[in-house]
């Protein structure tokens, strides 16, 4: 039985007072049951201040992005090992902003999915593939080259501690949602590489992502897809009462908006 997360990548958004403000609206509407995981992804230094407010509730505040490096001269970068320290259970890494903007390599973020799984850390592996066409009519997505890559030396063992996460790239932040069939296509063919790989036991176990302007008019319909696990959210959990209308999203109605 995968369990659904739900993740608020507020990317380099919110301030400390800010980050506690928001804490503060969405603990009291945290969903009831253990059903499902809810993490936050802040800015990295308002990791500590909101660590200490969660603590004794089941909110997650993970990770946006860490080096492969765990400590050092490396100025400006994130420790793993230190997130780990602080209670931090996931990070995020190969995000589209990360290898578009900071010219992320498949490389670099293999290294750090490794240093991350050495440390304790799940990473949630992004994938970002375009769409290409493939003879007149169908479309189908470069994720795999990205698969092959950031994969390299991951024990077979460790691959059930990763999520892996399907960003349309002409949906990241664009405030239009892929279709939902877009949406499940994507995820069931990162599940099916994931079985081709590593066998359909560990594929079935592992969870996987939709992101892409997903919010509280559609999430619904995406997470009742059969492999969409869980969906990684931008723009649309920065507003408190949109959040938390997305982490109880099982509570709205089912409604045919894609
Ligand atoms: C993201 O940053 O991973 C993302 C999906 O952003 P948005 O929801 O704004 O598209």
């Amino acid at each position: 039985m995968r369990k659904p997360l739900i993740v608020a990548n507020w990317k380099m958004n919110k301030n400390v007072d800010e980050a506690l403000a928001f804490l503060n609206d969405v603990l009291s509407e945290l969903p009831a049951d253990d059903k499902e995981e809810v993490a936050i992804a802040p800015q990295a230094f308002a990791i500590y201040p909101m660590m200490k407010v969660v603590r004794q509730t089941p909110l997650q505040i993970i990770g946006q992005n860490a080096a492969s490096k765990c400590n050092g001269a490396y100025t400006g970068e994130i420790s793993v090992r230190d997130l780990a320290a602080l209670g931090v259970n996931y990070v995020m890494l190969g995000h589209a902003e990360r290898r578009e903007i900071f010219k992320e390599s498949n490389q670099t973020i293999n290294q750090k999915i490794l240093t991350a799984l050495r440390e304790g850390v799940k990473p949630i592996v992004c994938t970002n593939g375009k769409r290409k066409l493939i003879g007149r009519h169908n479309h189908c997505y470069s994720i795999f080259s990205q698969l092959d890559n950031v994969l390299t030396g991951v024990p077979v063992e460790q691959v059930a501690n990763i999520v892996f996460s399907f960003e349309p790239t002409e949906a990241i932040g664009a405030g239009k949602h892929a279709d939902l069939d877009t949406a499940k296509h994507g995820c069931r063919l990162l599940r099916r590489e994931i079985s081709q790989r590593y066998g359909r036991q560990i594929a079935e176990n592992v969870r996987i992502l939709y992101g892409g302007s997903v919010n509280p008019d559609n999430i619904r319909l995406l997470m009742a897809a059969p492999d969409i696990d869980g969906v990684l959210i931008g723009r649309a959990s920065l507003d408190a009462d949109n959040f938390i209308r997305m982490m109880n999203y099982q509570r709205t109605v089912l409604a045919r908006v894609m």
